[in-house]
């Protein structure tokens, strides 16, 4: 009994805590992705993430190179 009593609260706060990471994982990812930056080359904020690294500014039409979710 006092076993159940025990991992009862802590099993449930596991799977709790991992959810909230997953969650806050694709909350970040969604925000990032939707987020326009400044581009280096004209100043204007439109920038786009095209894939992993790899950003267009469609003001400009410079395609760059940079970090994942920045550019700098
Ligand atoms: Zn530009």
């Amino acid at each position: 009994m006092s076993h159940t009593k025990l991992l009862g609260p802590v099993a449930r706060f596991g799977s709790r805590y991992g959810k909230g990471i997953k969650e806050n994982l694709v909350e970040i990812e969604k925000k990032y992705r939707n987020k326009k930056l400044k581009c280096p080359f004209c100043n204007n904020i439109s920038v786009k993430r095209l894939s992993y690294g790899i950003w267009y500014c469609t003001h400009c039409g410079k395609k760059f190179t940079g970090k994942a979710y920045s550019i700098q």
